[in-house]
């Protein structure tokens, strides 16, 4: 089948070829969730990289309803791209924070809309109950597609720490755990460049990510955003931030490691330009993208050139999770 992609990765372009045999656009929708990071249920302040201002919708005024919101993505994305097939993505905020009743009222809402052939709920490990989990064992029954997409950052307690993201590794664990053997797509999101951390220390999350039954992955890039405490601390020349180089060469020694059948959903980050302030270089998206594509053709490597089924992380004498069975 022709994706038009010859990309050294296994990128969502191609899983979606493969899966729904048409290229399948992911819809963003900001739902009105707010985050018990930020509220005071967990912590205040949120994480040390969030500005929580949330979506550039929730600024403009109220809220479309999740129907709404969907119907004019879908719109634009079939008139620009002649798209047939869409994911309602659950973006904003920590989206299975609030009753249970009322997250199901918005999940069936978006699955109602023509044409949505899944759903791709983004939240916090330590934030999704069981029943809602069975919710999404319920929805593949049905014959839907559902992606789960757990943000870790780091496998390091003490980063977790550092960057007050309120919940530890074992949290994290367990959830994977909880989640695992129900048909339910997981997708894992890190950051590079955290504070205190060494090339060695963001390799060895992947290595972990790459033992574990996980489906997909989103390598975001840590930016300093005004606003935020990273912000503060960049302004204040208390925060070195990644060089694009750094950058590059880090992204492609982990995707060597991981599973040459773990989904890449995203491999840089971005910010609203009204607060971003670093790195200057990752403004420019595409040009980060295409020096991936150059470093990986310059060492003639590709996803998985590395992967060891075996590997297991040592560091900070973690042990083994019972479930890992890639
Ligand atoms: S969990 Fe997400 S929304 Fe909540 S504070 Fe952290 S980055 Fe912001």
């Amino acid at each position: 089948m022709n994706t038009g992609n010859d990309k050294r990765y296994y990128d969502l372009k191609r899983y979606f070829h493969e899966q729904f045999g048409c290229r399948v656009y992911k819809l963003q929708i900001d739902a009105g969730f707010t985050c018990p990071n930020r509220d005071g249920t967990i912590a205040r302040g949120g994480c040390f990289y969030c500005d929580g201002r949330f979506s550039r919708l929730r600024q403009a005024g109220p809220l479309p309803s999740v129907t709404e919101q969907l119907r004019s993505g879908k719109e634009l994305y079939r008139r620009m791209r002649g798209a047939t097939k869409f994911i309602a993505y659950f973006q904003t905020a920590t989206n299975t924070y609030g009753p249970y009743d009322h997250l199901k009222a918005l999940y069936d809402e978006a699955l109602a809309v023509e044409d949505m052939v899944g759903i791709a709920v983004g939240t916090r490990p330590d934030v999704i109950a069981d029943d809602v989990i069975d919710l999404f064992q319920s929805y593949v029954e049905e014959g839907r597609h559902v992606w789960v997409e757990y943000g870790l950052q780091s496998m390091h307690d003490r980063t977790l720490r550092t960057i007050n993201r309120g919940h530890d590794l074992q949290t994290f664990l367990n959830t994977v755990k909880r989640t695992t053997g129900r048909g339910i797509h997981i997708c894992v999101h890190i950051i590079l460049g955290l504070p205190g951390e060494s090339r060695d220390d963001m390799l060895a999350t992947a290595r972990l990510l790459s033992t574990l039954p996980i489906d997909g992955i989103k390598i975001h890039l840590l930016l300093a955003l005004a606003g935020t405490r990273a912000g503060r601390l960049f302004s204040e020349g208390k925060l070195p931030m990644m060089t694009k180089d750094d950058y590059v060469n880090t992204v492609v020694d982990i995707l060597e490691i991981l599973p040459p059948g773990m989904v890449i959903q995203r491999l840089t980050a971005d910010g609203y330009r009204d607060v971003f302030l670093a790195p200057e270089w990752a403004k420019n998206k595409l040009a980060v993208l295409n020096a991936v594509d150059a470093e990986l053709e310059r060492r003639d490597t590709f996803q998985g050139a590395a992967y060891d089924e075996n590997a297991l992380n040592t560091d900070g004498g973690m042990t083994a999770p019972s479930f890992i069975h890639r």
